[in-house]
């Protein structure tokens, strides 16, 4: 398949329509899109990723007059969280309407609903003219891409159109909540903090804390994330020392920058998050055989940080 490149909206929107599926920019990462009401349509993401059919997918809304097609209800926690956070990244997951096909929820009765802030991802969820569902529009188990050119590296010749923007501003998935039950639950940390929520709702708790195995959220127990070269935890970096061909990644220098092969010292959290997808990538394109990460205290934007190095160390 030939891959389309283009910068239009509504010539992706074309292919979308077409029962064919779109990678696009959102804030958080770019997403892979299809047509939420077209199971072969749909089918197509989970063979172009080689996502496990298990793995339930986001729905991407335009206008929140299209959740009455998604949700069965919207409980008062949710709207809660929808008059607060959207557009944004933050993911709620609802109890699901009848008419969308399990392929897309994995079987679930319930469906994750997000609408994307990023200008680009709204006019072309806009010229689509429905709702999509899109998974990151990476390889499975690969780092989420936060540039087209990853999900060029990753998809081309397996989609029909990727639709160009600029780099993803928060580079980190959206936060998914589980609206279904009395409390909001943190299915999975993403680019909308804890703290945020229980400003609007204090009783807001995080599922199996530092842990990955949600049951309610399947997609959580996949490897995720994960360059191919080994990933180590650093929480002294003043102890950290190049092995081999090694990379460093974090806040703080450690005290031998100078022996490692590759480095990027951020300024603080939301850069570091914002660029840890993407050095994986270009580590892994330079042939980096350790990377190091420094570990950050898991407040704010620090515990989704945190989750994804994890998850990347296999830990
Ligand atoms: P991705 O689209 O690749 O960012 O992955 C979506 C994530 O959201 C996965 O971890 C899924 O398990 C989770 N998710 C999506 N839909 C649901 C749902 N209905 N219930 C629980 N978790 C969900
Ligand atoms: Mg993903």
């Amino acid at each position: 398949m030939n891959t389309k490149l283009t910068q239009s909206p509504t010539l992706a929107a074309r292919y979308i329509a077409h029962g064919e599926v779109v990678a696009f920019p959102t804030e958080t990462v770019y997403g892979l899109g299809a047509n939420l009401f077209n199971e072969s349509a749909i089918r197509k993401i989970f063979e172009a990723k080689g996502r496990p059919t298990d793995n339930p997918l986001i729905a991407h809304i335009a206008e929140l007059d299209q959740l009455r097609s998604i949700a069965r209800e919207v409980p008062p926690i949710a709207q809660t969280l929808v008059d607060a956070f959207f557009p944004g990244p933050l993911t709620l997951v609802l109890p699901k309407h009848e008419q969308i096909p399990l392929i897309a929820t994995a079987g679930l009765n319930t469906i994750g609903v997000r609408m994307p802030q990023h200008p680009i991802a709204r006019q072309f969820l806009t010229a689509c003219g429905m709702p999509l569902v899109a998974p990151s529009a990476n390889l499975s188990g690969r780092p989420s891409p936060t540039t087209w050119q990853a999900v060029r590296e990753d998809l081309n010749g397996r989609i029909a159109c990727i639709l160009k923007g600029d780099p993803a501003k928060v580079g980190l998935e959206s936060t998914v909540v589980d609206c279904t039950g009395k409390a909001p639950v943190i299915l999975r940390a993403g680019g909308v903090t804890l703290e945020q929520l229980r400003e609007v709702l204090p009783e807001t708790e995080i599922a199996n804390p530092g842990h990955a195995e949600a049951p309610k959220s399947p997609g959580m127990k996949y490897r995720h994330y994960s360059p191919d070269a080994r990933v180590v935890i650093s929480i002294f970096p003043q102890f950290t020392a190049p092995v081999g061909d090694s990379a460093y990644i974090g806040i703080d220098p450690p005290p031998r920058l100078d022996g490692f092969k590759k480095f990027l010292l951020c300024r603080e959290v939301a850069e570091y998050a914002h660029a840890l997808f993407q050095f994986f990538r270009e580590c892994d394109e330079e042939g980096i055989q350790t990377i190091f990460c420094q570990a950050v205290q898991e407040k704010g934007l620090g515990l989704a940080l945190m989750d994804r190095i994890r998850r990347a160390a296999h830990e």
